[in-house]
């Protein structure tokens, strides 16, 4: 089978030296070699070297869903092994040779791509959270009230939005703007984040966009970003995420696509070359898409030309790179001058793209590691005494709120965590 064999080469490569341990989150807090890169490049030989699948069963698979796909060993690896890629890659075998499990098969098909049941689902959901949960003091997110099978005892968990982004009135008349002589116009992807748990940034964002005199159009049609049910080995899925967006925003005549989480403008960026750059039928479409796209970070501060207003604000403000845009697509200046031109004082924290423990799914298929992951992470956001942590990746916001809220010891002020563009 062709995909094995890549995986093999890919993996042969690895001559076993064991720099990229050092760098690897998981492998630094459980310090067993399975769950280190090298050792996953190991097992994933082992097991392509059958040619057939077979190796590639459910068991296996326990190892590689404790990966973050942060990315960080591919940096260190003096051979250039993409352990990232292997590992999506053995986990798309697993799924192709297994199956999904029915939870996650629902969740993809039907959850991820808003029209179908996930609005009723999470709309009912969306109801049911004041039973379940109550507001934490201070802190944006709720606490169970009582003991449930799937929140543990103390964690935070994001607050579903009452009115979804993308059902809200003010951004339904953004589905049609008209071109107007001198305006950029931009294509808003919203992304699960923001369209369900974090509205308030879709709302920066329109507002940050509009008032450097460009238009923000969100098109209704759009769909989940596909990186979920990538991260869990469902490409076939993946695929058809990518092609309903391609869909999407084809219908204006845009001068740049953008979207406020990392995650999501790494997978407009580049997942989506991948995924049907090589098809035929969608390569051109996909190119065109691809080219336009930019991180909102990136947009505002180089397309759109940010300027300090000259304000200063109250409070000391540090900066968490997420891994999807430091790493995978090399963004790091263009959030810092945000926040130098924001009016707030800026100290920056030590080893700020350190990953924060919930990406590749990790959060769902093993909570207690990931948020001992985020542990030094929270440590060392605590170090700089900010009150506040900006960040661009709703997924980040999520997890840091719920490490501080646990890490933050109960004398201090547990620091704000935002995105970058609320700071604006
Ligand atoms: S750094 Fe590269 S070559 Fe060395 S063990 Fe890790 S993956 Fe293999
Ligand atoms: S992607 Fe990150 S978590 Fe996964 S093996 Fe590499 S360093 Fe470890």
């Amino acid at each position: 089978m062709e995909n094995f064999k890549k995986l093999l080469d890919e993996a042969k490569k690895c001559v076993r030296c064991g720099i990229c341990n050092s760098v690897c989150p998981t492998y630094n807090v459980l310090r067993k070699e399975s769950v280190g890169p090298r050792g996953r490049v190991a097992l994933i030989r082992e097991r392509a070297t059958t040619g057939d699948g077979a190796g590639f069963g459910k068991e296996f698979a326990i190892d590689l869903k404790a990966c973050t796909l942060c990315g960080s060993c591919l940096g260190s690896c003096p051979r250039d092994v993409d352990v990232p890629k292997l590992i999506l890659g053995a986990r798309t075998a697993v799924v192709e040779s297994e199956g999904l499990s029915v939870g996650a098969g629902l969740v993809f098909k039907n959850f991820l791509a808003p029209g179908k049941l996930a609005g009723l689902a999470l709309k009912t959901a969306s109801r049911l959270k004041r039973l379940l949960l109550k507001s934490s003091v201070g802190e944006n997110g709720l606490l169970r009230r009582f003991s449930l099978p799937i929140i543990g005892k103390g964690r935070l968990v994001p607050n579903l939005a009452d009115i979804f982004f993308l059902d809200r009135p003010e951004v339904k008349k953004l589905a049609r703007v008209e071109a107007k002589e001198g305006r950029p116009r931009i294509g808003f992807f919203a992304g699960c984040g923001i369209n369900y748990l974090m509205p308030e940034v879709g709302v920066a964002t329109i507002k940050a966009v509009t008032d450097l005199g460009a238009d923000l159009i969100i098109p209704s049609k759009q769909v989940c970003c596909g990186m979920p049910a990538l991260s869990a080995g469902d490409r076939k899925t993946a695929k058809e995420l990518a092609i309903k967006n391609l869909n999407a925003f084809e219908d204006e005549d845009l001068d740049y696509i953008t979207t406020s989480c990392a995650t999501c403008s790494n997978a407009l960026k580049s997942v989506f070359l991948e995924l049907l750059g090589d098809d035929p039928e969608h390569q051109e479409r996909v190119q065109r898409f691809t080219s336009k796209v930019r991180d909102v970070t990136e947009l505002l501060a180089n397309e759109l030309s940010y300027k300090d207003k000259g304000d200063k604000k109250e409070g000391l403000v540090t900066w968490h790179d997420p891994c999807h845009l430091s790493r995978y697509q090399g963004v790091r200046e263009e959030p810092r001058e945000l926040i130098l031109k924001s009016g707030y004082a800026f100290k920056g924290m030590k080893n700020p793209c350190k990953c924060c423990g919930l990406g590749g799914g990790l959060v769902f298929s093993d909570y207690e590691l990931s948020i001992e992951v985020t542990k030094k992470k929270a440590q060392n956001i605590l170090s700089t005494k900010a009150s506040i942590v900006a960040t661009a990746c709703p997924g980040c916001i999520v997890q840091l709120r719920d490490a501080l809220h646990r890490y933050t010891p109960k004398d201090e002020l547990i620091p704000k965590v935002v995105h970058v563009l609320e700071l604006l």
